[in-house]
């Protein structure tokens, strides 16, 4: 899996990033943004993990992209979920002190 993330502070809306891969789309606010499932906003970055072999697109247009705004990363299996496997943990750490 892996993750690619836009700076949409950095993005100026060049859109080098759509032809090489057509994931990337103008968004309302005239910024690059994802067209994919899951894909979510963050603290000025619009951020999207997949599962596929189109990873080398997305290296493509973040190598093409002038100020450097998209970055593509390796995603370890199961960190996506940290959230709710803490909780999960948690709860199973306090029945495991109430049974002793
Ligand atoms: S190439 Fe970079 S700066 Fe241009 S629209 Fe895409 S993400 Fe934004």
């Amino acid at each position: 899996m892996y993750r690619v993330t836009i700076d949409t502070d950095a993005c100026d809306g060049i859109f080098a990033c759509l032809t090489r891969d057509d994931r990337f789309a103008e968004g309302e606010d005239g910024l690059a943004t994802l067209d994919a499932e899951g894909v979510r906003r963050e603290d000025g970055r619009v951020v999207a993990e997949f599962e596929d072999d189109r990873r080398t697109d997305a290296e493509q247009a973040a190598e093409a992209c002038p100020p450097g705004a998209i970055s593509v990363e390796t995603v370890e299996d199961g960190e996506s979920a940290r959230t709710e496997t803490v909780e999960d943990e948690a709860s199973a750490t306090a029945g495991a002190v109430g049974d002793e």
